[in-house]
Order: structure tokens, then C-alpha cells, then sequence
């Protein structure tokens, strides 16, 4: 039995990306200490052994200079 559609067809194509969503780091505005990289309106934060993704806007405190960063 054959089915109508062939539904792999429909999944998205994630190698296809924008040139606006290209990785851009988010450092702080003092010390520029690495806090971040950020991925069109999201925010990669690593941490230790953590990874965090999180929207924007978003806030942070410099673990450095104690500098509150906000993008
Ligand atoms: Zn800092």
C-alpha cells in the first residue's frame, strides 16, 4: 500500500542558514570577558560544564568586573 505523500519531504531544512543569524559573541561591555554568543535572537551561554539557550533580551552580570550586561 502506497502512501499518497512522501513526508519526508516536509521536514525543515536546517543546513539552510540566514546570513543575519551568523554567530556573534556578546561580551562585556567593560572587561570584554566572553559572555555569551549570540544566534540571531537567541543566546548560547556556557557556563562550567553547562550550556544554557536562552531569548533575548537577557541580562547578565560580569563574572569578571561585576559589570550588569544587557543585549
Ligand atoms: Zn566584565
Amino acid at each position: 500500500m502506497a502512501y499518497p505523500f512522501d513526508h519526508r519531504r516536509d521536514r525543515p531544512i536546517s543546513t539552510a542558514v540566514p546570513s543575519d543569524l551568523e554567530p556573534c559573541e556578546w561580551r562585556c561591555q567593560e572587561c570584554e570577558k566572553l559572555l555569551g554568543v549570540r544566534h540571531g535572537a537567541r543566546l548560547h551561554i556556557r557556563f562550567q560544564r553547562h550550556c544554557y539557550i536562552v531569548s533575548l533580551p537577557v541580562e547578565a552580570v560580569c563574572r569578571g568586573c561585576g559589570t550588569p550586561n544587557r543585549t
